[in-house]
């Protein structure tokens, strides 16, 4: 019985299969087209969100670009009004002396009546002496070694450049002459920016300034990594204070003068007064041309 009955299974799996071969066959259609169809939803799906996350992405980007076009024109929206306000006060000062009535008056703005020949070297520029006149511009201008200045300072200066140089205190120039013009629009914008008040302890009014004369040079280190206020802390500042009254320069404002000269310290700002005043100021320990010269100083 064991022995018949071992055969007798094959036809019965056979008899299965053929039986239920169209099932297991739609069975197994059906399966692989689910197994298909998930596969291509995924594909999709993916695809789908790839494209969305470019999208937002490009929109993001451009929300960033038009924020930076609106900062940008805000900015210069600013500027543009600093500058009208500016022009409006640089108008209002030149159009009305009484404004300011010793500023734009130049009969009036030397009350000293000497030293006012602005093509002398010896002449006084201050709070209380102005160029004369006012619009005044050298008519001997030269450019050397990266400074416009007279041609009546130009040698001294090219050999204070040369000595600082060869000495290992090479310099630079970051401002030497300045028109009027200049001035006006410089002096102007620091109205708007601090009013008159604040502006006339740091920068000259038009026809003020020593800058004007072509006799006046702002110095720096050569690589202009100091220049200014932090001048004064370089070993190119301490050559300078040794020897530049050799080349006839003086600095012109130090500092617990601000009475007298009207300005803070600069330990930058140079002027060229010729050798024979700047050594004989070292020589008496006279700090300020006004008081060398006996001329007032201090406000306007
Ligand atoms: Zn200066």
């Amino acid at each position: 019985m064991i022995l018949s009955q071992k055969p007798a299974k094959q036809p019965l799996i056979r008899r299965f299969f053929r039986t239920y071969w169209l099932t297991i066959s739609i069975i197994v259609v059906l399966t692989t087209a689910s197994l298909l169809t998930i596969r291509w939803f995924t594909v999709t799906i993916d695809a789908a969100t790839a494209n969305r996350l470019a999208e937002a992405q490009r929109e993001i980007a451009a929300l960033d670009e038009t924020l930076q076009q609106i900062i940008a024109r805000n900015e210069a929206e600013e500027k543009a009004r600093r500058l009208a306000v500016a022009a409006e006060t640089a108008e209002v000062i030149l159009s009305n002396p009484s404004n300011a009535a010793s500023v734009v008056n130049p009969a009036d703005c030397n009350v000293s009546d000497v030293r006012k020949d602005p093509g002398d070297i010896g002449v006084m520029v201050n709070k209380k002496h102005c160029i004369q006149p006012l619009s005044y511009a050298p008519s001997d201008l030269v450019t050397v070694r990266g400074a416009t200045i007279s041609a009546k300072v130009a040698p001294s200066f090219e050999q204070l450049m040369t000595a600082a140089s060869a000495a290992g205190f090479p310099l630079s120039v970051t401002s030497s002459y300045r028109s009027y013009q200049t001035q006006v629009a410089t002096y102007n914008y620091w109205v708007s920016v601090s009013g008159a008040a604040g502006a006339d302890t740091y920068s000259a009014r038009p026809g003020y300034s020593e800058h004007q004369t072509g006799f006046a040079i702002d110095f720096a280190n050569a690589s202009r990594s100091c220049s200014l206020s932090c001048f004064g802390s370089t070993a190119e500042y301490q050559w300078l204070q040794a020897n530049a009254a050799t080349y006839g320069f003086i600095q012109r404002y130090y500092a617990g003068k601000d009475a007298i000269t009207g300005y803070g310290a600069e330990e930058w700002h140079y002027r060229y007064v010729g050798a024979d005043v700047a050594l004989d100021m070292k020589a008496k320990g006279i700090l300020t041309l006004e008081e060398y010269w006996g001329l007032p100083g201090g406000t306007y």
